[in-house]
């Protein structure tokens, strides 16, 4: 079973997010995996509502806030995103943390919020092109994961990792399924260790960066490749149904 999850980022308003699901015609294997959509808060109602939504896909907001209400102007709950119809957030994307300055602190937070109120978090990590090209990508993803296991930890409940290199992000270069793989098997190493490795098994770990019907399958198959993150090949019904396709 791989996670095929869909980031729309800033794209799709309730209009073209009710179109997305009506015309989504999901190939014969979707059963075998599992299918999440992350539309824009303001959208999430018209993809709960979306007439003839195949219930197999699964919804969740793309950033939430770690305060359950009060004077946070723009800012969403993850009990307001649960209640309406949310069942995952994205904690830690790279753009909440590079375009918008969320730090390690404000993770934990946001990840012990979705906790509290039933969200599952998908958390992700990932080093900039710079920290790669310094040799950083391992210290880089596990300073992000360490700063993240005892929010994770703190309660039994599921969550989910992600690797996005930031230089893969909307950039149309992707890593390599074997760059994928050593990062990924790096995080899956320090969940054993931190979870046992009964209970990191159960802990699905995407890849996401750059992701297209054409590059998936071979990124699905890398070892530690539990799933794919994808913006941009997200926003259009055939080019997700290709993805899920793609998952074998
Ligand atoms: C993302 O939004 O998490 C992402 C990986 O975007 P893209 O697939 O467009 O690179």
């Amino acid at each position: 079973m791989a996670v095929i999850a869909g980031n729309w980022k800033m794209h799709h308003g309730p209009r073209a997010t009710r179109d997305f699901f009506s015309s989504l015609v999901l190939p014969p294997n979707a059963g075998a995996h599992e299918l999440l959509i992350f539309p824009t808060a303001l959208s999430l109602a018209a993809a709960v509502d979306a007439p003839g939504r195949d219930p197999r896909v699964q919804l969740g907001v793309q950033n939430i806030h770690w305060e359950d209400k009060g004077a946070f102007t723009g800012e969403v709950s993850a009990a307001m995103a649960r209640e309406a119809g949310a069942a995952f957030a994205l904690v830690g994307h790279s753009e909440r943390r590079h375009l918008f300055g969320e730090t390690d602190k404000d993770v934990s937070r946001k990840i012990a919020a979705a906790r509290r109120h039933g969200l599952v978090p998908v958390v992700c990590v990932g080093e900039t092109l710079e920290e790669r090209r310094g040799g950083r990508v391992e210290e880089v993803i596990l300073g992000q994961l360490d700063a993240a296991l005892p929010a994770l930890t703190d309660v039994e409940g599921r969550f989910l990792l992600a690797y996005e290199p930031v230089w893969a992000i909307g950039t149309g270069e992707t890593a390599t399924p074997d760059d994928a793989a050593a990062a990924q098997g790096t995080l899956r190493a320090r969940l054993d260790e931190a979870l046992g490795p009964s209970r990191s098994t159960r802990v699905p770990i995407l890849y996401g960066g750059s992701v297209k019907p054409d590059n998936a399958r071979d990124l699905l198959a890398a070892p530690d490749v539990d799933g794919v993150l994808v913006g941009g090949a997200s926003l259009d019904a055939g080019s997700f149904a290709a993805l899920v396709e793609a998952a074998g």
